[in-house]
């Protein structure tokens, strides 16, 4: 589970993120969904650790990730435990992110083999097994640069899932790609999500594809939640006029 408490998030002056308390459940998938600029991709950085958090806690499986209480102060952690926990947080950004001077098994295998420290035989081989899942088995020895976009995001599609992460974020994976290779980039995500029972949260402008693979879609404005509910309330029945704009624009 992921649980914000007070979560607050401010660059200098400006507060992004206030006041969040939220969970997403085991297994649960829960979409952001909201204006440009209302925080659902901080969100996520603050998750995997990319940003830091200036108020409150964020909890993974109980355990506070950079900040606790301690005798009732906020106190930092550690970064090596803070690190130790993100392993098991994958994460997948709207611009790819791939190593461009490594193929695309050498990207797959470099977490696992450095990170987990697993052998490049067994690396190599469960790296194999999730390209054929993603439908890029031929593309092992490829140069990210010689693939389509959509291709180069289903490696680090693969290369997340290389982690054999509890969590997946996925921020606005589609946003950068050609209209005609997002099919294929959502396919995999779809059998993702049917097939296995990770915990994802993401952040997408795709409705058909949030209104399918939720259990939970979050409306967000302003650094706040304005309202939450599964996605046939949310996309049929919204309850706040920000949200029936919002969804008006974007459908
Ligand atoms: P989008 O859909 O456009 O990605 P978003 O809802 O994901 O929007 P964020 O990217 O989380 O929004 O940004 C929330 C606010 O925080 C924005 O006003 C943005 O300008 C600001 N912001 C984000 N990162 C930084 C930063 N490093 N320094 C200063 N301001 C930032």
């Amino acid at each position: 589970a992921i649980e914000f408490k007070d979560v607050e998030k401010s660059f200098g002056p400006t507060t992004v993120l206030k006041d969040l308390n939220f969970t997403v459940a085991p297994g649960e998938r829960v979409t952001l969904i909201g204006p440009s600029g209302s925080g659902k991709t901080t969100i996520l950085r603050l998750v995997m650790t990319l940003e830091e958090l200036t108020g409150g806690y964020i909890f993974v499986d109980g355990q506070p990730l950079t900040h606790e209480d301690r005798g009732g102060k906020r106190v930092e952690l550690p970064k090596k435990r803070t690190r130790e926990m993100t392993t098991r947080i994958g994460m997948v950004f709207q611009q790819f992110n791939l190593f461009p001077n490594m193929t695309v098994l050498e990207n797959i295998i470099e977490a696992p083999v450095h990170v987990l420290g697993k052998s490049k035989a067994d690396a190599t081989k469960e790296a194999e097994e999730l390209l054929e899942r993603v439908g890029l088995a031929d593309k092992a020895d490829a140069h990210p640069t010689r693939l389509s976009g959509g291709q180069q995001q289903r490696v680090a599609i693969a290369r997340a899932l290389a982690m054999n992460p509890e969590i997946l974020l996925l921020d606005e994976v589609t946003s950068a790609l050609d209209p005609e290779l997002v099919g294929d980039v959502l396919g995999v995500l779809r059998d993702i999500a049917e097939t296995t029972d990770i915990t994802m949260l993401l952040v997408t402008h795709e409705m058909q594809f949030a209104r399918d693979v939720s259990h939970r879609v979050m409306m967000f404005d302003g650094g706040q939640v304005l309202e939450e509910g599964p996605p046939d309330q949310i996309f049929n029945n919204p309850q706040h006029e920000r949200t029936r704009k919002f969804l008006s624009s974007v459908l």
